[in-house]
């Protein structure tokens, strides 16, 4: 069959749910057995996610070949269960970037190079490169923003074209939002008719409408965007606010979305193989006890609201550990800065089944989460540190255990004395030529696991092997290391180094002994958790918190 091509835009503002609706059409398509993938256009003119602000942009997500990349493609990988690659994600500037250097390379011939069809083009045939790298029956395409917004022209256009070339194998499908106001207690269809409007004005016809609203889309709404919108009625999908994520799959399934896809595509329905994702949902629905998570980190505040988005792959990852022991996460958010204006507030980390440091830049914040770290070490506290929460976790048993007391990162001290994170020669190097894009150690790295560790017998289950040391592979995403200089001492004093970087020598894993769980990464495990196979430090995790609290009443 020729690959099909699905475009998804968005109509009246952004954070719908449209990378949502669009891993969960994946994952339907997927369980009809076809091969998908998934790409995110992020019309910005930054190159990629890394030099984003992830307080603005939400979570910078990290693929194997190492490309920072956008959330949502953290929510195809979550939702398809496959990994992604460079080609699945692009920006303005990195389609620019890509044509430009063609240019300086004399690849379009001597050629005046237009910026439409040169843009365009380059979308399309990174597009399809995508789609053949996957071997995909399906490339799913989100444009990032809102149809009618200048940054996202070029990309429509991109799928006009598309649409053209190839008439029976792509479809636009126009992911719309629906207020309800309150002072007029009723659900508008008007901002949507004005968003259809728009894509056409980009000479496209939206197939399908997905109405996103706090409620479901009533019959005479359904109909009226259907005749204002040049649609079937049976094309129009009610998409209510969902309690949780993995219920939109099951949700649009309701709607047969998945065959009506299939049909417009001029291919035959398939029945959905959705059974064991409906049993997670059935699990979430169910309401199963709780288990107590804090995550002490920083960025959460912009203004009046707490923006949880840059900690989503996190979240997610503690979420699905607890769903494999047939609990919800309940999951807190510990301003660090607290601990360092008020110590004795330390004391409420008790309250808590288990505590996450996870990643983080810059120093703000780090001595209270330092203090966190030294709290949930004494108290016995199960600790999971992501990254900078290795990182800290090593400073703080390096000054408390080990006792050198002005311990710290060269990240937080250029000057120190005792750097026992450090940056690598080859980081000096660029940070001297201020190449700070793209050029951390990203991505997928092996590790050597360590025999007789908490984290030998956690990775057991996912490779398959049960004696002996063993590798695994896991994503990065940082400048600074462990300083070797100090291993010696930290291991003499009892710091467990449970896994190791074989080529590079540099530590991956730390752990403290006699503790119920005090294991940190310096790599980022959350970017591999899927809801139906949990990462299994995440799970050991969740189930040292459960045993933990169940054991002692704090
Ligand atoms: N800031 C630290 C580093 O660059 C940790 C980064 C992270 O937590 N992702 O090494």
């Amino acid at each position: 069959m020729p690959t099909k091509y699905i475009f998804v835009a968005g109509g009246v503002m952004s954070g719908i749910g449209k990378g949502i609706a669009t891993a969960s059409i994946g994952r339907i398509l997927k369980s009809k057995g076809f091969k998908v993938t998934a790409l995110k256009i992020d019309p910005y003119i930054n190159v990629d996610a890394g030099t984003m602000n992830p307080v603005e942009h939400g979570e910078v997500f990290v693929t194997d070949d190492g490309t920072e990349c956008d959330q949502d493609v953290g929510n195809y990988e979550r939702f398809l269960d496959e990994n992604i690659y460079k080609d699945n994600y692009m920006t303005t500037g990195s389609v620019y970037l890509s044509v430009i250097n063609k240019e300086r390379n004399l690849e379009y011939g001597g050629e005046c190079v237009s910026v439409v069809p040169g843009i365009p083009n380059e979308v399309i045939s990174t597009i399809k490169r995508a789609g053949q790298k996957a071997k995909a029956d399906f490339v799913l395409t989100e444009i990032g923003g809102t149809v009618g917004e200048y940054q996202n022209m070029l990309f429509l256009e991109a799928a006009r074209m598309m649409k053209f070339q190839h008439p029976k194998d792509v479809l636009f499908i126009m992911v719309s939002y629906l207020p309800i106001p309150g002072m007029i207690g009723e659900m508008k269809t008007k901002p949507t008719q004005q968003a259809v409007k728009n894509l056409n004005e980009a000479g496209i016809q939206a197939d399908m409408i997905l109405a996103r609203a706090e409620v479901a889309l009533d019959e005479p709404r359904k109909k009226k965007l259907a005749i204002y919108c040049n649609i079937h009625p049976e094309d129009v999908f009610s998409a209510p606010d969902a309690k949780s994520i993995y219920e939109i799959p099951i949700n649009f399934e309701q709607e047969d979305i998945g065959n009506k896809i299939l049909r417009k595509l001029g291919l035959k329905a398939r029945t959905s193989n959705l059974k064991e994702w409906a049993d997670l949902v059935k699990l979430i629905r169910n309401n199963p006890k709780e288990v107590n998570i804090g995550i002490v980190g920083k960025y959460f505040e912009s203004g009046k609201f707490t923006l949880m988005d840059s900690y989503i792959s996190v979240i997610e990852s503690i979420k699905h550990a607890a769903f494999s022991q047939n609990r919800k996460a309940n999951i807190s958010w510990i301003s660090s800065e607290e601990f360092e204006k008020k110590p004795e507030s330390l004391k409420e980390l008790k309250q808590y089944d288990g505590i996450i440091v996870p990643g983080g830049f810059g120093n703000r914040g780090v001595e209270g989460k330092i203090k966190a770290i030294e709290y949930c070490r004494k108290n016995k506290i199960p600790f999971f540190g992501l990254c900078l929460g290795l990182q800290l976790s090593v400073i703080e048993y390096a000054r408390n255990v080990v006792g050198i007391k002005d311990a710290t990162s060269r990240e937080f001290d250029r000057e120190a004395k005792n750097p026992v994170i450090d940056v690598m020669q080859e980081q000096k190097e660029l940070l001297k030529q201020k190449h700070y894009g793209g050029t951390m150690r990203l991505g997928a790295y092996e590790c050597h696991v360590q025999d007789g560790t908490i984290s030998h017998k956690a990775y057991k289950d996912w490779v398959g092997e049960v004696k002996g040391s063993y590798m695994i592979s896991e994503r990065h995403r940082h400048r600074y290391e462990v300083n070797n200089d100090y291993k010696a001492i930290l291991q003499d004093n009892g710091l467990v180094i449970a896994g190791v970087n074989p080529k590079k020598d540099l530590v991956e894993i730390i752990e403290v002994k006699n503790h119920p769980f005090f294991v940190a990464t310096q790599f980022h495990p959350e970017f591999k958790s899927r809801p139906l196979k949990p990462h299994p430090l995440f799970k050991e995790f969740i189930k040292a918190a459960i045993k933990t609290t169940q054991k002692i009443s704090r």
